[in-house]
């Protein structure tokens, strides 16, 4: 557990102290709809976590009344999900469905109570009278039945008389609540379906907002921990425990953040449209966010959990970098897995010095890792490496073998390049090399010096494996749909090389492959005669700078986002600043939205508008850059101050820098902490705006240039793009783009 306690956490232990919970019980309360994926593994992770922690227990619940959707397939993969993650729940699997008896009991009740009523107006209707934000709603007519009407219509109800749809069982509470939830919920259905376990028992179906309280509630559930998106729905959970009565002691609801993870989806309706449209193949597709799909490709259950842990627990909406469940996975197998080698495109070096055959003894662990074990090598005439692992013309700073560069074979020799040989289309077939006898790894007397090792096979003694290399499955950091699925999300390499050891001896499930990452023998295809391999890791991060890992922001304050295009409608307040913003200051409604809805960005947002009254300038970079920074860090955490903001925006204003070195300095305002002034001034920001400078440059330009010039001035009017380019780029950004502008069209005229 670590050390900081999370919210969560602090609540449960301060309900343990006032005595107002005995026993800490959770449960998990899945809908048997999909497979999982890695934001349950979170819930999970949180629910039983809590339990363990606090030595009470949790219930794995499948939330199955929506009799149409829900299969046993799914309840399985939940199970094994759970199991896989190394949790127990208590006793046997429940199922919502099993109180459906005991519900139904609590309707009647509430019915009696005059606090429910049998509703039959149609979903358009029952729209309008819903009302918005702004206005209160209306109870439809039907809300005045008496309550033998009511008991009689829902029993009719029960019985099968009526259609899907015909009529309802309303909650009676508050058709004017500021909370839309509250104008008086709907709280069973009629389906006409079969449903996976109790048949065609019912035709009639509770809905979460009133099963799930009273679920919690048999079960003696103590916290119910949920995601976000049911905020609102807490007052429907405690208005039907308190209308009711019930017999102490009650749950009570909490929210937590739920994970979202870049480059995939995280739904299982969208996950479901994957695997039914057969853009992967099924479930357990090691594309996939599925905890299936994860373990497939050789996820271990460690890293997972170590994932749920250090991407913390929130109360905001956050987007997590993929490159950090990356990192934690690599993290898990580094110290722990063989290395071993496979050469994934194979090119053959003959050593023409060498004569017969023997066995290098090479060990599976570096020296730092404590683990121990050995396999011999084979190392003959005839061997492999890998085709990106020569040069004949290197770049500057390859390290591996040239013709005039020798190298290391990892465990080996060393060797060097004598004779290249290619086919007619000029590609390299062949290396005719030769190794330095004295140059043994461990025993190296040769003096020769190299650069690097590189992995090889022996060609007699290698085995032929399939390899699986996995990539995003989508291109775009928040994919929209199918259109943005990375065509080359897999890969499959038939004959790639593995040294004999790894397939006869089988040291491992999971290894390295030198210098290419970590692979798991595919749990279902691997077989003896073809053996198989999934990628699950690169060695390093190769998505470059935008993916690094960020560091883990446990209780970060994150700006709230929009859940399942679900939109949240304003408080009378965010509506009244939206109002003002748009209104008022003239802001795009897009950017008068953000800031309406958030409390500390707008409060950011008027501290600097009282500085200077620039208020379309601010509201952008606080809505971008400022927002970004807000999302990743605590308020405490933040090094710049509206006041800074202010004058970084004043300089922009007054044509001192240009919106592009705005964004650099604050870049270097959150790094360093300094004032806006300070920065352009010490690195020599300021803008160019004078005409006799700019003009100068545009000179050399266009003399450096006369092709573009001849054309331009020929008709071809597009290149005026070129040359603000090439002037703005003379100045490092710093010429005034307007100015720029100005002066080319009159000197290219
Ligand atoms: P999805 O929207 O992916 O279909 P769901 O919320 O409908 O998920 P449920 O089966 O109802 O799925 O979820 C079971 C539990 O897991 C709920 O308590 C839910 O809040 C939680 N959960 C679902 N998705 C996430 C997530 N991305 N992060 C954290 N918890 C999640
Ligand atoms: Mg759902």
């Amino acid at each position: 557990m670590k050390e900081s306690k999370n919210f969560l956490q602090t609540i449960v232990e301060k309900d343990l102290q006032s005595g107002k919970s005995k026993e800490i019980v959770t449960r998990f309360p899945p809908e048997p709809n999909g497979f999982p994926h890695i934001g349950h593994a979170k819930s999970i992770f949180i629910n039983f976590g809590i339990a363990r922690d606090y030595n009470g227990h949790c219930n794995l619940r499948m939330d199955d009344t929506n009799p149409t959707k829900e299969d046993t397939k799914y309840v399985e993969a939940l199970k094994d999900a759970v199991t896989w993650l190394g949790y127990e729940w208590e006793g046997n699997v429940r199922f919502t469905s099993d109180y459906f008896a005991q519900i139904h009991k609590y309707a009647m009740q509430l019915i009696k109570m005059g606090k429910a009523y049998v509703d039959s107006v149609d979903e358009e209707e029952m729209r309008e009278l819903r009302g918005t934000v702004t206005e209160a709603g209306k109870r439809s007519k039907y809300a005045s039945r008496t309550v033998e009407e009511n008991l009689d219509m829902f029993e009719r109800m029960r019985k099968g008389e009526f259609q899907d749809g015909e009529h309802v069982l309303r909650a009676k509470i508050d058709m004017s609540a500021a909370n839309m939830k509250m104008r008086d919920p709907l709280m069973y259905r009629i389906r006409h379906a079969e449903h996976f376990r109790t048949g065609n028992e019912w035709c009639i179906y509770p809905m979460y907002d009133f099963a799930h309280c009273l679920s919690d509630y048999i079960e003696g559930v103590s916290h119910s921990i949920c995601t976000l998106e049911f905020e609102n729905n807490r007052d429907i959970y405690n208005w039907v425990l308190d209308t009711l009565e019930l017999e102490p002691p009650r749950p009570y609801q909490h929210e937590f953040a739920r994970l979202g993870i870049n480059y995939t989806v995280m739904s299982k309706r969208k996950l479901l449209e994957l695997v039914e449209g057969k853009y992967v193949n099924g479930w357990d597709d090691p594309r996939l966010p599925t905890i299936a799909g994860l373990r497939r490709k050789g996820y271990t259950p460690e890293s997972i959990v170590t994932f749920c842990d250090q991407v913390g627990i929130a109360k905001a909406n956050s987007m997590v970098d993929v490159a950090q469940l990356e990192f934690t996975i690599r993290a898990d197998l580094n110290p722990k897995v063989p290395r071993v080698m496979c050469v994934i495109d194979p090119l053959k070096i003959t050593i023409e010095n060498y004569e017969g055959s023997e066995e290098l003894n090479a060990s599976y662990y570096p020296d730092d890792v404590p683990k121990e074990g050995s396999r011999k090598l084979p190392f003959s005439r005839e061997i492999y490496i890998e085709r990106d692992d020569f040069e004949e013309n290197p770049p500057k700073g390859y390290f591996r073998l040239t013709p005039e560069q020798p190298v290391r074979l990892k465990h080996g020799y060393i060797i060097a390049c004598k004779e290249i040989i290619k086919d007619s289309d000029g590609k390299v077939i062949e290396i005719k090399a030769e190794y330095y006898p004295t140059s043994k790894s461990g025993s190296d007397t040769s003096g020769i010096k190299v650069k690097s090792a590189i992995h090889w096979v022996s060609a007699d003694e290698a085995k032929k494996v399939e390899v699986r290399l996995y990539d995003r499955l989508y291109s775009s950091e928040m994919p929209e749909g199918i259109e943005d699925l990375n065509p080359n999300s897999l890969q499959v390499i038939k004959d790639a090389l593995i040294e004999p050891a790894v397939v006869q001896e089988r040291p491992d499930e999971r290894f390295q492959f030198e210098r290419q990452g970590y692979f798991f023998a595919d749990p279902i295809d691997y077989t003896d005669e073809k053996p198989v391999y999934n990628k699950i890791v690169g060695l390093k991060d190769s998505w470059g700078k935008k993916t690094k890992p960020t560091p883990p922001k446990p209780e970060a304050k994150e700006k709230k986002v929009q859940i399942d295009g679900e939109v949240v409608p304003m408080t009378s307040e965010q509506e009244k600043l939206f109002t003002r913003y748009k209104e008022g200051l003239k802001l795009n409604g897009e950017v008068a939205n953000t800031l309406a809805r958030d409390e500390d960005l707008s409060a950011f947002f008027e501290e600097a508008l009282a500085v200077l009254n620039s208020p379309t300038n601010l509201a952008n970079i606080i809505t971008n850059e400022v927002a970004r920074e807000m999302k990743q860090h605590t308020k405490e955490e933040l090094k710049f101050t509206p006041q800074q903001i202010a004058e970084l925006i004043k300089m922009v204003d007054d044509t001192t820098i240009s919106n592009k070195i705005a964004k650099q300095v604050f870049e270097e305002m959150v790094n360093s902490g300094a004032n806006p002034e300070e920065i352009v001034e010490s690195k020599g920001l300021v803008q160019i705006s004078d005409p006799e400078i700019i003009g100068k440059i545009i000179d050399e330009v266009m003399e450096k240039n006369p092709d573009n010039v001849e054309k331009f001035k020929a008709g071809n009017k597009k290149l005026l793009g070129f040359f603000v380019g090439q002037v703005l780029k003379a100045t490092d950004g710093k010429a005034n783009p307007k100015i720029v502008n100005q002066l080319l069209a009159q000197k290219l005229q």
